[in-house]
């Protein structure tokens, strides 16, 4: 079974092509800039080097059917017909309350996407695009929606509520939503399946650390907690977006800046690491200038590590322990000095780290804790692409 994944952003499509039959990846690419001047595509073929064509691709139609041609080409492609496509996985980042599983896509759920359109302005369009462009270039082929919020939907009401009144959760839905939840849903289950436990047993906390952040507390295969929020800037500090601040701070910026969306971009765009270190929004620099002797950078490392150490202490009080931490996404695989921080100090919860086998990792799957450690630290590359592939396969067999 072959199967397309799509993840539409506004102006960027990226996509994998899986052959489920030992989900390998048959090719993927990246296409950017679409309507806007300098559009181009990257396109692999299985581990040969990128094709890259720059080309005027005026919308997210235009895309899809030059991606479909690659697959077809006789020098880039892998397919000889699209017949031999069974179905197209996409993210969706907005699923709302409805949704708390992958669906297979009906006009029902289109409606549910626009629905939740508010709640992810820039995304659910995007995704939405997708969807369209798909259903217009091949009519027979189904399409499988996965949300990035679906995972997070068994959250219950005292995880998930804000301290603010009902109405608002009543009348618009305000409440904790949180994302990533197809990689803290892959990355659990791959984490019991190394730890050879059944995942129902299991104590979890998920750190999903790369440029967007969020760390989930998982208890017996369900998300009961996690650091995101309605919006994607609460939690651990990010690349540029803020973290946790008090309410006061966004009140103070609204009246010093006066604009609601200055203070949105404040927020999201220049604040994290970029917005402390003054270096970079990008952990590498950021630990390279830190290590020149940088003090901002410094701080801003410093700051990134005591908030996720911080979260994973208050997930192992609500879940009354924790039988395993594990790092993901950019971060949490491949930077050894920021799990070294993070754990650095738990160890009164039983968490100790063998700094040997915390080196030298570079995106491998490994334990990471110390033989006799209780809780034990695992790194696992997430794989948000092959969950999507692997729930379409399911629901479209
Ligand atoms: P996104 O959220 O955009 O998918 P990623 O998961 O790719 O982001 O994570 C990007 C982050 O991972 C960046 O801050 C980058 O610096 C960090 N990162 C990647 N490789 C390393 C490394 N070797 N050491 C430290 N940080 C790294």
């Amino acid at each position: 079974m072959k199967i397309l994944v799509l993840n539409c952003g506004s102006s960027s499509l990226k996509y994998q092509l899986f052959d489920m039959d030992g989900e390998s990846v048959l090719a993927k690419g990246l296409v950017e800039r679409i309507g806007i001047a300098g559009s181009r595509v990257k396109h692999n073929k299985g581990n040969a080097d990128a094709v890259v064509r720059e080309t005027d691709i005026a919308d997210h139609t235009a895309a899809i059917k030059i991606v479909l041609d690659l697959l077809l080409d006789g020098s880039t492609g892998v397919l000889k017909s699209l017949d031999e496509l069974s179905a197209v996985g996409h993210r969706v980042v907005h699923g709302g309350e409805k949704n708390d599983r992958s669906v297979l896509v009906s006009d029902k759920v289109i409606r549910d996407i626009e629905e939740c359109i508010y709640l992810a302005p820039l995304h659910n369009p995007a995704n939405l695009m997708g969807i369209r462009a798909m259903q217009t270039a091949l009519p027979n082929v189904p399409n499988v929606a996965v949300f990035d919020t679906a995972f997070h939907q068994t959250m219950p009401p005292k995880a998930y509520l804000y301290g603010i009144p009902y109405k608002y959760y009543e009348e618009d839905k305000v409440r904790r939503y949180s994302f990533h939840g197809t990689s803290h849903a892959f990355v659990s289950a791959r984490a019991a399946d190394i730890l050879g436990r059944p995942i129902e047993s299991l104590r979890l906390i998920t750190c999903h650390l790369g440029n967007g952040s969020s760390l989930a507390a998982i208890q017996g295969g369900r998300s009961i907690d996690s650091s995101l929020g309605m919006g994607t800037t609460p939690g651990v500090l990010m690349g540029t977006r803020c973290g946790d601040v008090d309410i006061s701070v966004v009140l103070y910026l609204m009246d010093k800046v006066g604009n609601v969306g200055k203070v949105s971009d404040i927020l999201h765009k220049e604040s994290g690491l970029l917005g402390i270190s003054g270096v970079s929004s990008d952990l590498r620099d950021v630990e390279e200038a830190a290590a020149k002797g940088n003090v901002r950078a410094e701080l801003a490392a410093d700051i990134l590590c005591t908030s996720v150490k911080k979260y994973i202490a208050s997930y192992a009080a609500v879940m009354g322990g924790v039988d395993a931490i594990v790092f993901t996404a950019g971060i949490g695989e491949n930077s050894d000095v920021t799990r070294r921080e993070v754990t650095k100090g738990l160890e009164y919860m039983g968490v100790k780290l063998d700094a040997a086998k915390n080196t030298g990792l570079h995106g491998k799957e490994a334990i990471i804790s110390a033989d006799d450690s209780p809780v034990k630290i695992l790194v696992v590359p997430t794989n948000e692409e092959l969950m999507i592939a692997r729930d379409t396969e399911r629901l479209t067999k």
